[in-house]
This record gives C-alpha cells, structure tokens and sequence, in this order.
C-alpha cells in the first residue's frame, strides 16, 4: 500500500475527462444485458475515483504546504474545471435513471443510489443555471462583507474573528464592550445584510418555482439531499426540542448564571460557562497524538486498525508546521482507500476535538472502503457527523488522558454546549421556513419573527437593552443563513442522535458502541432514518429521543 506522500499525482483535464465520461455514458445506455450494466457502473465509478483521486491529492498537498507553487497552480486548474466536468457527471445520474434493468442493479448495490439520483436530476435545470451563478456573487459579497469588518475596540481595530475572545472574557464589563462594539459594526452596515438577502430570498423563490415548486422550501430540502424526511418531521423535531430541551436548558442557564456570577443571562454572559476558563488539555502537541493513539487502540479493535493504519499510510497530519495552512478537515481518497485527516495541533482543545470529531469522519469512512460501489459508501450530512458528534460522546471514558484534573469541566461544558444548540438550531431552521414561506416579508418584518423565535427557544436570554440583539438582527452574522439554507437542522439531527449514543453509554458503554458502530457499519447503504432505526436507536423525530436524552442529562448533573 502507498503512503499518502507516495501517491502518484497526474493533472486531470477537462479535455481528457470528458470525453471518457461521455463514453461511460453511451456504454451504459447502449447496454444490452444487466450483467453489462452492472460492469459500466463498476467502470464509472473506477473512472470518477481516479479523477477525484488527483483532485483531492492536489487540495491536501496544497494545504500542507502553502509556499509548494506547483500544487497552487494546479488547485487554480482545478477551481477553473470543475464547474463544467460537473455537468458531465451530471449526464450519468441521468443516464442511470433511465436504465431499463434498475431492478437488477438496485438488488446487487441497493434502491438508494437511484433515489439519490432523483433528487440530484430534479435539482438542476439549465434554467437555474444563470440564477444560481447570480446566487454565488451574493453569497461572495456576503462573505466579503463579514470579512471586511473593522470593529474599533479600546483603541484598536480587530476583525469579526478577532473579537471571539473578547466576547468570553471573564471580566463582564469587557464582554459587554465588546459585544457592542461588533453590534455597532453590524448596525452601521445593516442595510447591506438587508439587501443581499432580499435579494437572495428573491433569488432562491425564483428558483424553486422554475423547478416546479409554490416557494424554495422544497429546492433547499432537495439541494441538502434529503431522501427520508420533509418539512413534517422537522416541524414534529422542533417541537420536541421545545418540549423535552429547551425547560432543561432553562435550568441549566440559571446554574450558569449563578456560577459565573451574573443577575440574568445578557447575549454577552450566554457563551461563558465558566468564569476561570474551559477545561484546557495537559501536554505538548506530541503527547495529545500519543495519547489519542492509546485511546483508540483501547477503545476497539476496528478503532486500533483504522488509527494503525492512518498513522502508517501518513495520512494523519495534525501537527502546525511552517507553511501549512490553517484548519481541519477529514476527506477520502477513494481510490487509494485514504481517509485523510488535516489538522494543526496547538495545545489547545481543538487539537482534542479534532481526534474524536474528524477521526469519527475518518474512521466511518474507512469501514465504509468494505462497499464497492461509490454510491453505497456516501451519506447525507446528519448522517456524517453522527459519525463524528458521537464519536465526540464515546471517547469520554479517555477524556482523563487528555484533561487530568479538568475532565469532570470539559465533560460538563461538552455536554452543555450540545445540548444549548438544539434550541438555537431549531430556530435557525424555523426562521428559514417562515423566510422562504413568506418571501415577502420586509426587513423589519424578519428581525421581529426572529425576536419572537428568541423568545420561544431561548428565554433565558435577555436581549433587552443590547443594540443589534435586541432589534432582531442576530441572524444576520450566522452565516448559514445567507449560505447554506436549510442546513443548521442536519447539526441538530445528528447531536440528537448523538446525544441518543451518550445517553445510553451511561448505562452500558458496549451496547452504546455497538450501536454506533450498527449505524456506521452501513454506511451509506440506506437512509438517515433506515440507519438509525436499523442500529437501534430511537428516531429523532418521535419525542422518544430527546425524552431519553433529557432524562439522562438530569441524571448525570
Ligand atoms: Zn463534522
């Protein structure tokens, strides 16, 4: 097996792509028996691995190192060709939905590659083309806009990233200063995060009804890929967040209050869980990897191998070196059967979050390596990061090699930061279905639906008095509103499913675990609901999920 510095690397072309895909495409419709079928599927899909292999090689080998011209230069080809080798794939999916031996191949690989088919081909229209391309520029210029910000500060100027800390600074005065100071900057620029996204709702109405739908509300469901619930079950989820989540957050907020010494919980005091700080983790970069090899190498076999073979393969590179661009990531190279595993250790708690969230990505993606076919090992968003937010919740019996003395802290504000974002998720996702149902609701008409979901979903929080917050505009710096419409639900999802996990290694650790690994084991052979149901976990949209998960909570505080 190549390590990942021994993979080969070739530029892939779009004159070279093309064609072999539009070949792939003729074999397959021009097939005459189910068994040829099945060998042009097997084909496709070696054909898409190699190109996406290059692709993905040249993106990691860029991020390593930034000062590396070669793979900058070939990360722009890449950027310049994609859009249009796209479409070409986009002939397949096609293609496949009119086969006429579906049966035949969907007994061999499953129904679920043809159902996702489906929502792809009635996701695209050449007439969104031109829309769509307007919809970037604004999603460009909104995050030109968050970019741009100069907040002035006690004398200095800072970016919107800049100010975080400040904002969680343990003296209340500072906090507060800051949180105004960015609330300020907003205000001074509001009526331009009012026009994209007017603009931006106008955008997306238009095309959903060009697809054949009343509003967008469908187009986004499909855009996210999901094939097992609609608008129905979300609206069943909310409320059960509402019920069983949001009284326990209540109380959970007035013990914060109490603890970092506050009268009432303002949008400054909301963040802060401790006054003296988070649980920081002991040791050296080295030593948080050393011990994150430990831990998977106790926590089970499947976990031992995979971390075994990252390491030798090299493809867990999570230690900051010059040059190497910031971040974390985990992507696969299918081609090579590579879960790749980015990072850049710094002592702190990401470097911990790092080796129980994206190694939860890696490791689901190399038991995933056991199917043949692409179709078969991909999954929807809720689903991939139940393999990460639970992965996050199993490794707590290991959390003592990381935390020392601070385990008992970072447990409490792991789980409490979970548990707080179902409400504000859930408030994300409803804001964007009365958006999109009412898409012409003026500006003022937005921040007062938004102060009243404030006030359903998080009623702890006194916004009164603070500029921005309290006129509803909150919601214009969560960028996945302007960005990733629809998206907030899947997080919420898949904690709850998460959550689910924890809540029953409480009690037994091993069934938990068998659980994840019953869900993750299928990959993406069946659909979030199938997965869940099949691993034995209970559905996130019945109450019983979160009645489970709230029980659990009160236990262990
Ligand atoms: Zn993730």
């Amino acid at each position: 097996m190549l390590t990942f510095p021994q993979l080969p690397y070739t530029r892939q072309t779009y004159e070279d792509a093309a064609p072999k895909i539009q070949e792939m495409v003729e074999r397959f419709k021009n097939a005459k028996t189910a068994e040829e079928a099945k060998t042009v599927c097997l084909n496709m899909d070696a054909l898409s691995s190699n190109f996406i292999a290059d692709y993905i090689v040249c993106y990691i080998r860029n991020h390593l190192d930034t000062s590396d011209k070669f793979y900058e230069d070939e990360q722009a080809h890449y950027d310049e060709i994609m859009p249009r080798v796209m479409e070409e794939f986009h002939a397949w999916t096609n293609a496949l939905l009119e086969t006429p031996f579906r049966k035949e191949l969907s007994a061999e690989y499953g129904e679920i590659g043809f159902i996702n088919a489906e929502i792809a081909k009635r996701s695209f229209s050449p007439d969104i083309v031109a829309d769509s391309q307007e919809e970037n520029a604004l999603m460009t210029r909104y995050t030109k806009l968050l970019a741009s910000a100069k907040i002035e500060f006690r004398g200095e100027e800072y970016n919107l990233a800049q100010m975080g800390p400040f904002a969680l600074d343990a003296d209340r005065a500072t906090r507060k200063e800051a949180t105004e100071a960015t609330a300020y900057w907003s205000i001074a620029h509001q009526a331009q995060f009012d026009e994209i996204y007017d603009k931006l709702v106008a955008l997306r109405t238009k095309m959903g009804k060009t697809l054949g739908h009343d509003n967008f509300i469908p187009a986004g469901y499909d855009k996210q890929g999901r094939n097992c619930y609609g608008p129905d079950e979300v609206a069943a989820y909310r409320a059960a967040v509402l019920e069983h989540i949001v009284p326990l957050v209540v109380k959970l907020k007035e013990k914060q209050a109490a603890r970092i010494q506050v009268e009432e919980i303002k949008p400054y005091d909301d963040n802060l869980l401790f006054l003296d700080g988070n649980a920081a983790p002991k040791g050296t970069p080295d030593e948080i990897l050393e011990a994150g090899r430990k831990m998977y190498h106790e926590l089970s076999p499947e976990t031992a191998e995979y971390i075994d073979a990252a390491l030798k393969l090299e493809s867990f590179d999570v230690l900051a070196k010059p040059n190497k661009a910031p971040g974390g990531f985990c992507y696969t190279i299918d081609k090579y059967k590579i879960p790749f595993v980015y990072a850049n250790f710094n002592g702190t708690s990401d470097d911990v979050e790092t080796l129980t969230h994206e190694v939860g990505h890696a490791f689901a993606a190399w038991r995933a390596f056991n199917y043949p076919i692409s179709a078969q090992r991909e999954y929807t968003f809720e689903t991939a990061e139940v393999h990460s937010m639970a992965m996050e919740f199993l490794t707590w019996p290991w959390m003592e090699l990381f935390y020392g003395n601070e385990t008992d802290k970072f447990k409490q504000a792991h789980l409490e930061n979970a548990l707080s974002f179902l409400p504000y998720g859930c408030m994300v996702d409803e804001f964007q279905h009365i958006i999109y149902e009412n898409p012409n609701m003026t500006p003022d008409e937005r921040n007062k639906t938004w102060m009243e979901l404030e006030n359903k979903y998080r009623p702890w929080r006194k916004n009164e008095g603070v500029p921005f917050h309290a006129d509803g505009r909150r919601w214009q710096l969560q960028s996945h509103i302007y960005q990733r419409p629809f998206y907030y639900i899947d997080y919420c999802l898949a904690q709850t499913n998460a959550l689910a996990i924890w809540a029953l290694s409480q009690n037994d650790w091993k069934d938990a675990w068998q659980k994840y690994f019953a869900f993750l084991e299928q990959a993406g052979t069946m659909t979030f609901v199938d997965l869940t149901a099949g691993a034995g976990l209970p559905s996130p949209f019945t109450p019983d999920a979160l009645k489970l998960v709230a029980q659990a909570v009160e236990n262990w505080l």
